[in-house]
């Protein structure tokens, strides 16, 4: 490191340099992440020296991530649902998993997963040893629930569904593998990283949430379509017997056991997640989701009129299409089939959407 510090200003002369060769966003339309809230961002300001790793310490701000998890869980009809903030989608998906695993107790425990889930789901069973049998979609992209029921042994701690899935923004039948998973016996964890915040604000969505009895817990992402600052994640679990298999003693803070998996942990961002569903309400994300997907459904129309197909119709905000040529500055992606794939987050207005369909027109003419 420098002997001497440098000057505040030319400090930030060198970090402001940098952060100008970031992509902005408004030629984003790669990302599940999207520009925070003011609200979030306020919150965030003001409760920056919070940490949730010792909630004696902070016991205001602890109790804020307790409204958080009460709030998700009357989303997502289970008012009591036990849960904590963790850094986002592979964070929860990896202490489902552990969980899953802790009470099945097997030795040569295995997972059953979508072809479709997200990477996470084999850094968690990298980690935690887990045998992951992977199930093939049904030609609409969901995952095949015969197929998934074939797959599960005694051996099978946890079965994954995917509500809103990162690529094709598709979910799975939530509903029929509930059904399996309560006939079988198997924990059965929902990943709605990305739908959670989509599905309950759009009408006729499909149900993922505890309202079907064998869904036993479900990862949802604020600092996706919640809008909160980074990081922000939740993981909610239908009973408290479940998340306590996790615990482990802490015997120098203020409380005397965790479950979580980080140790020192952010009020900040968890009080920005927060923050945005209370300032909006259930009606003001209804808007922000309602003004996404019609940004999509122009999105995908413009694209056919230039000739290119979409390569799936989405439960969410997520398109997809043949490939197509894209000049920059867009920044786009890539799914593992070759499909182009744009993400219509609430930066991604009508006017981006507009200016981007009149340069591919250009472009593919
Ligand atoms: N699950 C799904 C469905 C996702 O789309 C993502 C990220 O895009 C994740 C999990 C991982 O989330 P994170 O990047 O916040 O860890």
């Amino acid at each position: 490191m420098r002997e001497c510090g440098l000057s505040e200003e030319s400090l930030f002369s060198f970090l402001l340099s940098k952060r100008q060769e970031d992509v902005d966003h408004a030629h984003i339309l790669s990302s599940m992440c999207t520009v925070p809230h003011p609200v979030a961002v306020r919150a965030h300001l003001e409760f920056m020296e919070t940490n949730l790793g010792d909630p004696g310490l902070f016991p205001g701000t602890a109790s804020l991530e307790r409204l958080l998890v009460e709030r998700l869980g009357t989303l997502y009809h289970l008012p009591g649902a036990c849960g904590y903030a963790t850094s986002g989608g592979t964070e929860s998906n990896i202490q489902a998993l552990r969980m899953a695993r802790q009470l099945a107790g097997r030795e040569r425990p295995n997972v059953v997963i979508p072809e479709s889930a997200h990477f996470s789901f084999q850094k968690a069973c990298d980690i935690l040893c887990l045998e992951m049998r992977t199930v093939p979609l049904c030609s609409d992209l969901r995952m095949d629930p015969e197929a998934a029921a074939e797959m599960i042994d005694r051996n099978t701690c946890c079965m994954v569904g995917i509500a809103g899935t990162t690529e094709y923004g598709m979910t799975d039948p939530i509903r029929d593998l509930s059904k399996i998973a309560g006939d079988l016996g198997v924990f059965f964890h929902v990943d709605a990283a990305f739908g959670g915040m989509v599905l309950p604000f759009l009408d006729g969505a499909p149900v993922f949430d505890f309202s079907l009895p064998g869904v036993s817990s479900i990862a949802v992402d604020p600092h996706k379509m919640g809008m909160s600052t980074i990081p922000a994640g939740v993981l909610l679990v239908r009973d408290s017997e479940s998340l306590c298999s996790l615990s482990v003693d802490t015997p120098y803070l203020t409380v005397k056991q965790e479950f979580t998996l980080s140790g020192t942990r952010p009020g900040a961002s968890v009080v920005g997640a927060l923050a945005v569903l209370e300032y909006l309400g259930a009606e003001g994300m209804r808007d922000i989701v309602a003004g996404c997907m019609k940004n999509t459904w122009r999105l995908i129309d413009g694209m056919e009129t230039y000739g290119i197909p979409r390569a799936a119709t989405p439960d969410v905000n997520v398109a997809t299409f043949a490939p197509a040529r894209i000049p920059p500055p867009w920044k786009v992606s890539w799914t593992r089939k070759g499909h182009l794939r744009l993400v219509c987050m609430p930066h991604v207005h009508a006017g981006v959407v507009e200016s981007f369909l009149k340069d591919i027109g250009e472009q593919n003419a």
